[in-house]
């Protein structure tokens, strides 16, 4: 069969890695994708956003599904744009319609899920600017330190955690005057909940569903978790804490909740769920829905799943994915984001990447690449050197070897993947 894979970060590098060993793979577009992707399939240059792009390509590439990476064209309803075309309603699209999408694009409409299914979650308000006064009221009630979240997609800058009520009262009246823009025309005030976080991914046909690998990320730009939020730095699966007694409170209190909850609420849920977790002494509660997979998560879940992933992607758009069991590599991956000196914040692009060819005992997909006479960097986060080992320690050494090895300038990454689960 023929996919288009929409989306161009290292996510989208793997998932295209891991299609391109199904014997049911005939022909793989991605658009736009990066210079990694280009060497497992046709990049085509369509921004995700544009539906109308996209249905040009599926019809001259005679497209037989397609699989869509990052959470903005599901949240904008590229699945329902497919539903009602009568030229494209026969082609599955994984991932969920806008419906289904609102568990990430609403931060509100997430959270009145949860408390409808008693799915375990932080106590919150969801407040606007005629409401801010009662939103004053609630934050009073909480102890420090205080989360305020603009309710719609901000790129993942839409979060604030706040240590003073005074300081936490004034960005809530910021908030709601447009600080975001309508991204924070509502804010939820949450009770900040205190623990360990982790990533949960489940991709579901709507019915049945598929736990995959667990994975924790590094989303802090320094050593020890410090300094500025980036899209994240690397990862780890599985997650030592997330033993069998943690999956089973997470699968009975979470999971299925979530899956019977769409159903029972008329959404149809065909895609990937990633479900950001907290554990608070052993207890699993949700921090955030994503309706799509993580990224750089996704580097060390699809080098664990032994299954055929196109298979599964039938079988999700068939009704059919509890006929599959997934097999799962019982090794330690880890993921090592190299990133372009400077981000998050400025940073040059253009750079010549060197040592690709070198690389041994680990995969790399590419985030922010692109090709021009070699390879050069053309994003923040450029390229993710993923590993497997009988520990962690094995697959991480594997992983800096190479990341030192790889040569662009001013390169950076962080060297302490994985501290704190040791
Ligand atoms: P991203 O997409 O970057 O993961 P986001 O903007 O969708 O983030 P959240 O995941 O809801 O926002 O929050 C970002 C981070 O803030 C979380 O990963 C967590 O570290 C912290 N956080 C959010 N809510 C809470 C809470 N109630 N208690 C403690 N920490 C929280």
């Amino acid at each position: 069969m023929n996919i288009l894979l929409l989306g161009s970060g290292g996510r989208e590098h793997a998932l295209a890695w891991k299609m391109r060993v199904s014997p049911l793979l005939e022909n793989l577009y991605i658009a736009p994708g990066n210079a990694g992707t280009s060497l497992l399939g046709h990049n085509l240059d369509i921004d995700p956003e544009d539906f109308n792009g996209i249905k040009k390509a599926v019809l001259e590439h005679n497209i037989n599904m397609v699989v869509v990476g990052p959470e903005v064209p599901l949240v904008k309803g590229v699945s329902d744009f497919f539903l009602n075309d009568s030229d494209l309603s026969k082609i599955p699209v994984i991932g969920p319609t806008s419906r289904g999408a609102q568990l990430e694009g609403s931060k509100e409409f997430a959270k009145q899920f949860m408390l409808q299914h008693k799915i375990p979650t932080a106590k919150y308000l969801a407040v606007t600017a005629d409401t801010m006064d009662e939103g004053a009221r609630f934050l009073k009630t909480l102890k420090a330190p205080y989360v305020l979240k603009a309710d719609g997609l901000a790129a993942g800058k839409g979060v604030l955690i706040l240590e003073d009520l005074d300081e936490a009262l004034n960005e809530l009246k910021m908030m709601l005057s447009g600080k975001f823009g309508k991204a924070s025309d509502t804010v939820v005030i949450e009770e900040f909940l205190s623990g360990i976080e982790l990533s949960v991914f489940v991709i579901t046909d709507g019915h049945g569903y598929m736990v995959l690998p667990e994975a924790k990320d590094y989303k802090r730009i320094g050593e020890g978790d410090t300094g500025l939020n980036t899209g994240g730095m690397g990862a780890v699966s599985p997650v030592p804490f997330a033993d069998e007694e943690f999956m089973k409170k997470v699968n009975d209190r979470i999971i299925r909740p979530t899956i019977d909850g769409l159903r029972s609420d008329g959404i149809e849920y065909k895609g990937f769920i990633f479900f950001g977790l907290i554990s608070v002494n052993g207890d699993p509660y949700v921090i955030e829905y994503n309706v799509r997979m993580g990224d750089p998560e996704t580097e060390v879940v699809i080098p664990r799943l032994q299954s055929d992933i196109v298979e599964i992607f039938k079988a999700v758009a068939a009704g059919a994915l509890k006929s599959i069991t997934p097999q799962i590599d019982s090794r330690t991956a880890v993921t090592v984001m190299m990133v372009s000196g400077g981000y998050p914040g400025s940073y040059e692009k253009g750079k010549n990447i060197l040592g690709l060819d070198h690389v041994e005992n680990s995969v790399v997909f590419h985030a922010g690449t692109t090709s021009s006479n070699g390879i050069l960097t053309s994003g923040g986060r450029v390229l993710a050197v993923s590993s497997l080992g009988d520990s962690m320690d094995e697959a991480l050494e594997k992983s800096y070897k190479n990341a030192e090895n790889i040569k662009f300038d001013k390169k950076y990454y962080r060297k302490d993947i994985g501290f704190d689960l040791k």
